[in-house]
């Protein structure tokens, strides 16, 4: 399972999944130390706070599937930046929804024979 989040995003790593009879939930965290600050460029290392993103990702055989991602609120190093604290973002997240590109593309029917199913178990 580790290889279905790996392919979002190197960078994650899967601390935990549950398959019951509805869902798959994935519980991930990004192991990258040093962030970026979006508004100055600036690395951070500063955690401020991290809360769990519910994210909708692709089906895995046939049920929904949920990413419970680990986003971490961290705090600027640049003295002189305008913002204090910034979110980690994430590139496989559709911007402003709640779920990954590959399932928006999948919607909008465009992810064709991109399927989630044959990753085994
Ligand atoms: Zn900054």
């Amino acid at each position: 399972m580790q290889r279905v989040i790996e392919q979002l995003d190197p960078y994650l790593e899967c601390d935990d999944c549950i398959v019951d009879d509805k869902h798959v939930v994935f519980k991930v965290t990004s192991t990258q130390t040093t962030l970026h600050c979006p508004h100055c460029g600036v690395e951070s290392k500063k955690v401020n706070s991290t809360n769990y993103r519910k994210i909708k990702d692709l089906p895995i055989e046939g049920k929904p599937t949920i990413i419970m991602l680990m986003a971490r609120n961290m705090v600027c190093a640049n003295p002189d930046c305008p913002h204090r604290f910034f979110v980690e973002r994430f590139d496989f997240i559709q911007y402003h929804c709640q779920m990954t590109k590959r399932l928006a593309e999948k919607n909008m029917g465009e992810g064709k024979g991109k399927g989630i199913g044959n990753y085994g178990t």
